[in-house]
């Protein structure tokens, strides 16, 4: 099959290079043309793990293309796939403003039947204003289909060729054959519904999990006061099938590019069928309060900031991706500041993008853990990468000035923490972990 997929971020650059290592033609279009030379030497602009080496190979096997040329990609492909962004705009609400300038794009270079795909994440009746836009600009006839996209930043690659489902949504008959036939060597489970409901579907599984999270938090600060364990609630509740297990890691909060910005986006869809979607709000209003338990846990230690010296690990939303938008280390580094924190930042992937996101003054970014922690009033885990729960904490212990660490992401165990002096702080789990000797021994007996 003949592609042409219009956006190279994390959804069409993964999407695209994964068809073409399927055999199809892929040809990628971007508007940024620094991307677009990138790309064409091989070199992926984003970091997600097994990509580059299959941008590599595919271009070496002639099956993959990158231009900023819409209209060359549209006239060479029979399937066009939209996956531009979609970003929240201030109120909530998403902006449509690249989706429809693509469409209007493509209506004006379509030469012949194609079938025009929307990937990106975008509010029920978007494909129907799309299909208006289309038809403006065009006099050939083609067909729509809404199929949203489920990958996981991080493991992007490995989620596109082992999806849960494929959602599938059209009216169109041909649109349909053609997108079974693209998706089935992925799996067997694909789903053929109405276009509204595969829009809804993608927001409601977003919403969905933004709930399993802050659900889980929310049970993790009702575990410190009452002296339960978080860890052990989750893996009790996830082993109910009708529950399951997945999402229910207590910590500071969800961030990222998606959660954040499509439960937003469908308070406001509700909204605007004078809907009240009570609960997502206060998922909302829930998620973004956990992200300050960091502070409060650090200032029930040190009590003042000013002038303490704070190592921060983890800037990415979470681990295995470079993305740094609406990442919890923002607004967590932003109050530090306020208060007169020293920040030392590191993260192994991130921090060129989170330099070039948010503008700090006066925060360090390290080349190491132990750069950032050396010498450290105190030590705060924001994101789970593995490289940080490699390290010991008892290495940890020898290189803080006091022994304070929160980790913000439960990476380390009672165990692991239980024979050493550091005054240790996580998300829902009771205080017997905090250097305490005589808790600690209650916990060994
Ligand atoms: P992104 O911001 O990383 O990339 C979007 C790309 O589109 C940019 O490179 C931009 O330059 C390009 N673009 C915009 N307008 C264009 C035009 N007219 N012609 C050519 N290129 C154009 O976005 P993303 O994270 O890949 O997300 C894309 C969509 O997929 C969004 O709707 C998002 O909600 C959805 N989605 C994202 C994820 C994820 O994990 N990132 C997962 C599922 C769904």
């Amino acid at each position: 099959m003949k592609l042409a997929v219009v956006g190279t971020g994390y959804v069409g650059l993964v999407s695209g290079v994964c068809f073409s290592e399927l055999g199809h033609d892929v040809i990628c279009v971007d508007q940024l043309e620094s991307k677009i030379e990138q790309l064409q030497q091989g070199k992926s602009p984003i970091y997600e793990p097994a990509l580059d080496e299959l941008i590599q190979k595919n271009i070496q096997e002639g099956r993959l293309k990158f231009t900023t040329r819409l209209s060359e990609a549209v006239q060479a492909s029979d399937v066009i796939v939209l996956a531009v962004g979609t970003p929240s705009l201030p109120d909530g609400r998403a902006n449509l403003n690249y989706i429809e300038q693509a469409a209007k794009e493509v209506g004006e270079a379509l030469n012949s039947f194609k079938i025009i795909v929307i990937k990106s994440t975008v509010p029920v009746g978007t494909n129907e204003r799309v299909h208006e836009i289309v038809s403006e600009n065009t006099m050939y006839p083609f067909e729509m289909a809404s199929v949203p996209e489920f990958l996981r930043e991080g493991t992007a690659v490995s989620d596109t060729f082992n999806p849960d489902r494929i959602i599938i949504g059209t009216s169109g008959e041909v649109a349909k054959n053609v997108l079974v036939e693209l998706h089935k060597p992925l799996t067997e489970k694909i789903m053929i519904t109405d276009i509204r409901s595969a829009e809804m579907i993608k927001y409601a599984s977003n919403a969905f999990l933004a709930t399993k999270i802050s659900f889980i938090n929310e049970i993790a600060n009702i575990c410190e006061k009452v002296g339960a364990d978080v860890t052990q609630v989750a893996l009790g509740m996830g082993q109910d099938k009708r529950i399951g297990g997945s999402f229910l890691k207590a910590g500071i909060g969800f961030g990222g590019s998606c959660l954040p910005k499509d439960t937003q986006a469908l308070i406001q869809i509700a909204g605007q069928m004078d809907y009240d979607f009570k609960l997502l709000k206060s998922v909302v209003e829930v998620n973004h309060n956990q992200r300050f338990n960091i502070i409060t846990k650090l200032e029930s230690k040190l009590m003042d900031l000013s002038n303490k010296t704070i190592a921060l690990w983890g800037l990415a939303f979470k681990p295995e991706t470079d993305d740094v938008r609406d990442s919890p280390a923002f607004e967590i580094i932003q109050e530090l500041l306020k208060r007169g924190a020293v920040v030392r930042a590191y993260d192994p992937i991130a921090v060129d993008n989170f330099k070039r996101h948010y503008k700090f003054e006066g925060v360090n970014y390290t080349d190491s853990p132990e750069e950032s922690a050396k010498e450290a009033d105190a030590l705060c885990i924001l994101t789970d990468w593995k490289e940080f729960r490699d390290i010991s904490p008892k290495l940890i212990l020898s290189w803080l000035t006091s022994p304070i660490l929160i980790d913000g992401r439960n990476i380390y165990s009672d165990e692991e923490i239980i024979n050493t002096e550091l005054h240790y702080d996580s998300i829902g789990r009771p205080n017997l972990i905090k250097g305490n000797k005589e808790q600690k021994s209650m916990l060994l007996l």
